[in-house]
């Protein structure tokens, strides 16, 4: 009995001196997103995470998530949280290319990698380090935030048959595809996701491209714009999530490990939810509104595309070190990573097609 008592007493003590140095501690975070808090699967990212975080701290370490419908600066994400009023942003980091544009290949470039291959560069060929080099400057740490997978060329009021048609175009299309865009005579400009269908119905805008069928349909955009363009542009769409340096560093090592290990999860949940609404989408669309037409830019677009995006790479990065260090970084990884992709995922797509034909 005496040595149960002794032992409890040990127990206890112990539990007092190795209990988590969190316990207890409260810290409350803001997450300021691009997106309306209504906008799924994107928003649904930052919203799990405060919830996963809420649970493994026992309720003591909460993030409050506010969408763009109340801080009213969708595009500002990135200073939000740089200058602190933030301590978390949900975004993409191609908005910022502003800033600096060698933050486009954290998002997607044209004709760049597809989702397999770029996370495999993140976490096996450099990227997570190459991206955190580009963010420093800002004081900012940046994660993958969800992906998208290949996206949609775009809705277009009139069909593209040649390069003449894109001249004069106006067109709401972000990151490095507008300035391939702009290269080939179209009028380019971001929106926030917000205001896209106004734009577009107001004519502000003749084009826009959002992302696929599962978030595009949601928004109605083919009630405006029948043509409905495949993908070249962002073959691998990643989100991001910022955290403040400084923020970070206050924040006990447990927590730091809940939060990484949150984010990493929805991330995944993200890419696993868009893809799942645009299988749905996609056959609810051929069905309920067969005036989409679905087309495919023609390969002379195509190819005036790739040498205008390659030329933009180049001139970039000869005058900018950072922007070459990464470029060099996804080709070579592109370069290997896709000889297996043409084997594995490609060639078992293209056999069972050829099977059923
Ligand atoms: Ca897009």
């Amino acid at each position: 009995m005496k040595a149960v008592f002794r032992f409890s007493i040990v127990v206890v003590l112990s539990l007092f001196l190795v209990s988590p140095a969190f316990a207890g501690k409260k810290v409350h975070w803001k997450l300021a997103m691009t997106w309306n808090t209504n906008l799924t699967p994107f928003a649904t990212a930052p919203l799990n995470l405060a919830k996963m975080v809420k649970e493994m701290s026992g309720g003591d370490f909460t993030i409050r998530i506010e969408g763009s419908e109340k801080h009213k600066a969708a595009l500002g994400i990135l200073d939000m949280v740089k200058g602190g009023q933030y301590q978390m942003g949900h975004t993409a980091s191609y908005y910022w290319k502003g800033k600096d544009i060698s933050t486009v290949f954290f998002s997607t470039i044209p004709f760049g990698m597809n989702v397999e291959e770029q996370y495999a560069w993140f976490y096996h060929g450099g990227g997570m380090e190459l991206m955190q080099q580009t963010y420093d400057k800002f004081k900012v740490l940046s994660f993958p935030g969800g992906n998208t997978g290949v996206q949609m060329g775009g809705w277009f009021q009139k069909e593209i048959n040649s390069l003449a048609d894109l001249k004069g175009l106006k067109m709401r299309i972000p990151g490095m595809a507008g300035e391939v865009f702009a290269k080939l005579g179209v009028n380019v400009t971001n929106i926030p996701p917000g205001e896209l269908y106004t734009s577009l119905d107001r004519g502000t805008i003749d084009a826009l491209e959002w992302v696929g069928p599962a978030m595009d349909i949601k928004m109605g955009f083919h009630k405006i714009a029948p043509f409905y363009y495949t993908g070249w542009h962002e073959p691998a769409t990643e989100l991001q999530f910022l955290i403040n340096k400084r923020a970070w560093e206050k924040l006990p090592e447990e927590y730091k490990a809940m939060l990484t290990t949150a984010m990493k999860a929805v991330t995944a949940d993200m890419f696993i939810d868009n893809f799942a609404g645009s299988v749905d989408a996609w056959k609810k669309m051929k069905t309920d509104y067969p005036n989409i037409e679905v087309k495919t830019f023609p390969k002379p677009v195509l190819q005036a595309m790739k040498k205008a995006a390659d030329s933009l790479y180049n001139d970039y990065a000869a005058k900018d070190t950072n922007f070459k260090k990464v470029l060099d970084s996804q080709r070579a990884y592109m370069e290997k990573a896709r000889q297996w992709t043409n084997i594995s995922e490609y060639n078992y797509i293209k056999t069972m097609k050829e099977l059923t034909e």
